[in-house]
């Protein structure tokens, strides 16, 4: 007996919400979660955050307390019970929440692959038995050290299931073959936001990102901790650009593929990182250079190049993040500078951190 197939579902036919709607944002008091619940917020949608509060934090949701059309609920995304009642009354969920950070990654990767693999697994589930459209972030870790430009279309490249690296990233693409296979299976509308290195106010450092441990260092006069030679690149996209391009992707019309890669290609090395930070804040730290060996265990590859091709993130938007690197070091200093005030007692008590 042979049965015909669905019709495949490779992009979703429509905009994932066709103006400003009821959105839920998994993750929203986070680093990245926060800067897009403001934006959406000031685009005029009603925005419900769902947040465990194990990375985010309610102060980086200060600037928008009290704002009429926010909802906020501390707990897990991955219980079904509660991503259920979330997502009843949503029209579009942007999935952020998820463990980050290479450090945290190292330290515990049973814990970093898990919580990333479960939230995504019952998001995904929720929003297709209720309707709701899906936005999905995943990682441009899933790219692992391929070749760049990263294309959305090329194969993912996570390594060896002996290196603890990988483990991230193939939760990350797994959770992009689910996001697949809900919408070819139960006509799902759901796009994924491959998102790059993204750095701005509110990042938090502990967990080895690099500018906020830049700044950090620079600004108490540490050393300036460059991992190997420096001479690895990234392509640093402001927070707040970010957040823009993933609302709009969230209205677009004409997605040009499931997949879209989402940050800036103004490649940077990380050597030129630290003496941008180093001029920028004026500090005397030295830098000082450090083995991967002293860092990270041993099979854990860090990508000597990580480039995204933006070429459909522009045909999406019409535009896409070019915050020059200055612009941003200097909104990191001036965001941890406030901090730093704030921590010795040295600002009114009204004072909070620079949005
Ligand atoms: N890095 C560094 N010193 C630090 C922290 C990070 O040289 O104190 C390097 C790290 O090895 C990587 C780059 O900075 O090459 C970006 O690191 P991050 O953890 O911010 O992002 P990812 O590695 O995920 O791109």
């Amino acid at each position: 007996m042979t049965r015909s197939l669905p019709p495949r579902a490779e992009v979703p036919s429509a905009p994932l919400c066709a103006g400003p709607c009821r959105a839920v944002v998994t993750g929203g008091a986070g680093f990245i979660g926060s800067h897009l619940v403001e934006r959406l917020l000031a685009d005029g949608f009603r925005v419900h955050v769902v947040d465990d509060l194990s990375t985010g934090k309610l102060e980086n949701l200060q600037s928008v307390h009290g704002a009429s059309g926010l909802t906020v609920t501390v707990g897990s995304v991955a219980s079904p019970k509660l991503a259920g009642s979330v997502l009843e009354d949503a029209d579009v969920v942007f999935h952020l929440a998820g463990v980050v950070g290479v450090r945290r990654l190292a330290r515990e990767p049973l814990d970093v692959t898990q919580a990333n693999l479960r939230s995504t697994e019952v998001i995904l589930e929720a929003a297709a038995a209720r309707g709701v459209s899906v936005l999905l972030t995943s990682s441009s870790e899933v790219y692992g050290d391929g070749p760049v430009p990263f294309v959305e279309t090329a194969p993912v490249m996570p390594g060896s299931t002996e290196g603890l690296r990988g483990g991230y990233a193939c939760a990350k693409a797994m959770g992009e073959w689910l996001a697949t296979a809900h919408a070819e299976q139960s006509g799902l509308q759901v796009a994924v936001a491959r998102l790059f290195n993204t750095v701005g106010p509110r990042q938090a450092g502990e967990d080895g990102m690099v500018l906020p441990r830049f700044v950090r260092q620079a600004l108490r006069g540490e050393p300036v901790t460059v991992y190997g030679q420096g001479r690895q690149t990234r392509c640093f996209a402001h927070v707040r650009e970010v957040a823009r391009a993933l609302v709009d992707l969230s209205r677009s019309a004409s997605l040009p593929g499931r997949v879209i890669n989402v940050g800036s290609a103004l490649e940077t090395s990380v050597a030129d990182l630290a003496r941008v930070v180093l001029e920028c804040s004026e500090s005397d730290s030295v830098v000082q250079r450090v083995p991967f060996h002293e860092v990270f265990p041993s099979g854990f590859v860090d990508p000597p190049r990580r480039v995204p091709c933006l070429r459909r993130l522009q045909s999406a938007n019409g535009w896409v993040p070019s915050a020059p690197l200055r612009s941003i070091v200097a909104d990191v200093i001036a965001y941890e500078r406030a901090g730093a005030m704030v921590d010795r007692g040295e600002a009114s008590s009204s004072a909070s951190p620079a949005p």
